[in-house]
């Protein structure tokens, strides 16, 4: 039997934007072929072997690509409590960036947030919510950001669909004018994500 599967795995909402880790990019399905013939739903990143998955492209909303410029209004780095998580590469990125070991990296601008079972490291924010390396001048780490800073907004969760592309515009003044990013460009960028997961801690 084929399952279609449109894997996500939603964290808590009240990130810098929000974060989505879709498995595959809005314009790829996932047909899973069970051996069992029963109904698999599931939210694990991971299969056994025996499951033999097929990748179909799907036509999406981009295929004429999508504009964005940044305006440099920084208002996705502050103004709101939100989280900036870290994958192992971003952390080795940074760290190395600020010529600092991965512990201090952590113990000086990280913070463990805890998501029930476990935990994320994300950046720390200052007290009016702006995050720990944004300075008048804009991000103070550009080169060394995270993933989560370098794709916004072609994110997985805002690229879903139009409705959600155009939710995000009240958000980021930089969408939909400027630079056409070609369909490729932007599966690129989500793909930057994908296999990328921020570090947890249990
Ligand atoms: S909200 Fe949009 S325009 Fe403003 S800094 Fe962020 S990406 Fe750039
Ligand atoms: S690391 Fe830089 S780009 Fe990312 S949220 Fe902080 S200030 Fe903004």
């Amino acid at each position: 039997m084929y399952v279609c599967l449109w894997q996500m795995e939603r964290f808590p909402s009240g990130q810098r934007g929000q974060t989505v880790n879709l498995l595959v990019t809005p314009s790829k399905v996932r047909i899973l072929l069970s051996p069992n013939g029963g109904l698999l739903l599931s939210r694990k990143a991971s299969f056994p072997s025996y499951y033999c998955f097929q990748e179909v492209s799907m036509s999406c909303f981009y295929e004429n690509g999508l504009q964005f410029e940044c305006t440099g209004c920084n208002y996705c780095c502050g103004c709101e409590p939100g989280f900036v998580f870290l994958s192992q590469t971003d952390l080795t990125r940074l760290s190395a960036h600020l010529h600092i070991t991965e512990e201090a990296c952590i113990e000086t601008y990280c913070r463990y947030v805890p998501m029930g079972s476990f935990k994320m490291i994300s950046l720390t924010e200052k007290k009016n919510y702006d995050c720990i390396f944004l300075t008048e001048k804009g991000c103070s780490v550009y080169e060394g950001r995270p993933e989560q800073c370098r794709t916004y907004p072609f994110w997985s969760s805002i690229v879903e669909d139009k409705a959600a592309w155009e939710a995000e515009m009240a958000s980021c003044p930089g969408m939909g004018k400027g630079r056409l990013y070609t369909k490729e460009e932007i599966e690129k960028l989500l793909q930057a994500r994908i296999g990328n997961d921020p570090i947890m801690k249990f």
